[in-house]
């Protein structure tokens, strides 16, 4: 049966790359009906820490990706040590100091990788470095074999060491993670064949870059998965921007659920190519979903950003936030630019910025907007058709162009020169303040 696994360390957040990998791991388990494994690796107990575990397992439950098995490095530290004993014993490793090193042999190793076919590693020519930099040249300026450290100086294990031991133990048939992995790989081999363990199959998933083809920064994208909840994209919205970052279904699809993409999904299909972030990509994704999902789901999704800003309490309105939300569903990318553009309809002072009132309330309108206010104050029923109706007819009385009081009559409710269909923002903000805020426009 097909087991796989996500390795995250808890020595940051749970990044878009780190989500990708995440996400392609739990597709080829799904796809596979195979087993998903979450493997937290917390063997550096200095740089790993609670609060980004947490974060890692909350961001994985908001993506959807439930883990059917967890293991935790940090409570296996004895398996490791039982393993590294027995290489000691079998003359294997060698002892320096408190730490254990595998004697390396040069030779040339081989894998097949199933995204990128036959990776040949020649370890005469590679160097073996712990921490998985740029070879190093030795005086000579060659390259040179070091051999491995299993065991550190203070006790604790290396990385490519647990890793090969909790592949071989947890019988993880194929190990699916980033590129910047491909230098570790032969050297875990090594270890493989210490240890006498059977190889599972690898696939290395192509590198994430910005759309300059430069590295991913904070800017560009490369933020943690919290903070993309944080600006208010649906969890759905990141996981089809996810599996699109190396990988198609065919054809021109791009939109896609998560089960349908399971069924379509192939390792073999995914692409070498780095694969580029596009931030207007995965905004033009979440608008297309936000558009798509259910009002009262997204109400339930506002609710706490709402509550943040303080433009709600305990004690809410739901129907309010409902029309509020279906009337702005179709314009907003995140639920942030919903909190910035209805925001209107939630605080009691208005702040009309300066240019915007200079463009369309620079002009005396206390008149026009003072018979209008008293009218609506008339408007029963105060609902889109009647309030047309009403305006249409100040309008006529008045002798002026609609045009003329539409955008002032927006800025004045609204703060804002853009927004959906006015009669319907009237009506969303009710009579009372519609009324208030035109009589109270200070020309
Ligand atoms: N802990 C490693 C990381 O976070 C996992 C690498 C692997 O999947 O083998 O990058």
């Amino acid at each position: 049966m097909a087991k796989v696994r996500f390795a995250p360390s808890p020595t940051g957040y749970l990044h878009v790359g780190g989500a990708r990998t995440a996400l392609f791991n739990w597709m080829y388990a799904r796809a596979a009906q195979g087993s998903f494994v979450l493997r937290i690796e917390d063997t550096d107990r200095q740089r790993s820490k609670k609060e980004f575990e947490e974060e890692i397992l909350d961001s994985m439950k908001w993506l959807g990706l439930p883990w059917d098995e967890i293991y935790y490095q940090s409570q296996r530290f004895d398996l490791y040590r039982e393993h590294a004993q027995r290489l000691l014993d079998e003359g294997k490793a060698y002892k320096e100091g408190e730490a254990i090193l595998l004697k390396m042999l040069p030779q040339e190793i081989k894998i097949y990788d199933l995204i990128r076919g036959e990776i040949v590693f020649d370890t005469a020519n590679f160097v073996v470095c712990s921490d998985g930099g740029e070879p190093v040249l030795d005086k000579d300026g060659k390259t040179s074999l070091k051999d491995e450290v299993l065991i550190k100086d203070d006790g604790s294990p290396a990385y490519n060491f647990c890793c090969v031991v909790d592949d071989a133990l947890m019988d993880i048939t194929h190990v699916i993670r980033g590129e910047d992995h491909i230098s570790n790989t032969p050297r875990q081999l090594m270890i493989y064949q210490a240890l006498g363990f059977k190889l599972p199959k690898f696939a290395h998933l192509p590198l994430i870059m910005d759309e300059g083809g430069g590295r991913l920064s904070k800017r560009t994208g490369a933020v943690a998965v919290s903070d993309y909840r944080k600006q208010g994209f649906l969890p759905e919205a990141l996981v089809n921007y996810l599996m699109l970052l190396g990988w198609s279904p065919g054809g021109n699809q791009e939109m896609m659920s998560l089960s349908s993409a399971v069924e379509k999904f192939s390792i073999k299909k995914v692409n070498k190519a780095a694969a580029a972030f596009s931030m207007d990509k995965l905004k033009w994704l979440s608008n297309q979903y936000i558009k798509q999902a259910d009002t009262e789901r997204l109400v339930d999704f506002m609710i706490p950003f709402l509550k943040e800003k303080k433009y709600i309490g305990e004690d809410f309105d739901r129907q309010k936030i409902k029309n509020s939300v279906n009337l702005f569903k179709g314009r907003m990318d995140t639920f942030l630019d919903f909190i910035e553009r209805a925001d209107f309809v939630f605080i009691d002072e208005l702040q009309i910025d300066g240019d915007v009132f200079q463009k369309h309330l620079s002009r005396n309108k206390e008149k026009e907007f003072r018979l209008l206010s008293d009218r609506f104050a008339q408007t029963e029923p105060f609902d889109v058709a009647t309030t047309e109706k009403v305006f249409r007819k100040v309008v006529a009385e008045l002798g002026i162009k609609a045009s003329d009081l539409v955008h002032p009559v927006r800025v004045a409710i609204t703060g804002r020169d853009v927004g959906p269909g006015l009669f319907e923002t009237i009506v969303l903000l009710g009579k009372e303040k519609t009324v208030e805020r035109l009589a109270k426009v200070s020309w």
